[in-house]
């Protein structure tokens, strides 16, 4: 009992370990101030609709130019690079759930700088039944909780559904891309819903989550945001009208 009390006791006062360089953490948090500051954030050079790193600040990338997407804005909190990428790997793949706390927690702080209008919902992006079941829990669920908590928006995901597993798309060539999420989603909130962000955790290619926001703006949504932790891009890519100069 005296031992247990002790061990308790100790826990508390002692600061917990940075999880990626074993420092002093920040009271509360995980990781320590120098590892927190050194996170690979977006900067405000990224496409204003897609959040694509680009060149110059302030513009709208190729793609979006070509063929505007069904949400109206994404926001992206990281580049998906070291340490950040370890963090989500580690989150989906070995159960590491305090890292969605971690990240989430992160990108609350940032959303909550840059929200200029509240949604009226959160909507993870869900996964099929056979991933869930394979998984154990929704790492998009998991990172949306404490930007819900934080940002005091209410999280459904009881009325979206993923009607079967689709491939990793960054293995698709490009052409099978929309294909292969083409119809996997479903939405069915029985309320009239005007606002939502969906909630994701890495954003490689914009189809999954604009399939999604498809099937959410012919749900009736007026506005579809979109939030994702990390966007994976290969490189920064020159905005449409300075490409070729
Ligand atoms: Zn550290
Ligand atoms: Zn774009």
């Amino acid at each position: 009992m005296v031992n247990e009390w002790l061990s308790n006791m100790h826990y508390k006062l002692l600061p917990a370990a940075c999880v990626l360089c074993g420092a002093n953490a920040e009271p509360g948090g995980q990781l320590c101030f120098a590892c927190l500051t050194d996170l690979p954030f977006i900067s405000t050079s990224a496409c204003t609709i897609c959040a694509m790193p680009l060149v110059h600040q302030g513009s709208v990338c190729g793609n979006c130019l070509k063929q505007e997407p069904f949400y109206s804005k994404c926001r992206a909190t990281f580049h998906y690079s070291e340490p950040v990428a370890h963090l989500i790997q580690a989150l989906k793949f070995h159960r590491k759930l305090a890292y969605a706390a971690l990240l989430g927690g992160v990108m609350a702080d940032a959303l909550e700088d840059q929200l200029e209008q509240r949604p009226q919902l959160i909507v993870p992006v869900p996964l099929s039944r056979m991933r869930l079941r394979e998984r154990g829990f929704n790492q998009a669920l998991e990172l949306a909780r404490p930007i819900a908590r934080k940002l005091a928006i209410p999280i459904d995901f009881k009325h979206s559904h993923r009607n079967r597993p689709t491939s990793v798309q960054s293995l698709l060539p490009a052409d099978e891309r929309r294909r292969n999420v083409r119809g996997a989603f479903e939405f069915d909130h029985p309320g009239r819903i005007k606002s939502v962000a969906i909630v994701d955790d890495v954003m490689t290619t914009t189809h999954t989550v604009n399939e999604f926001a498809r099937m959410l703006v012919a749900a009736g949504v007026d506005d579809v945001q979109v939030w994702v932790c990390a966007r994976a891009a290969p490189a920064p890519v020159m905005p449409l009208n300075q490409a070729g100069t």
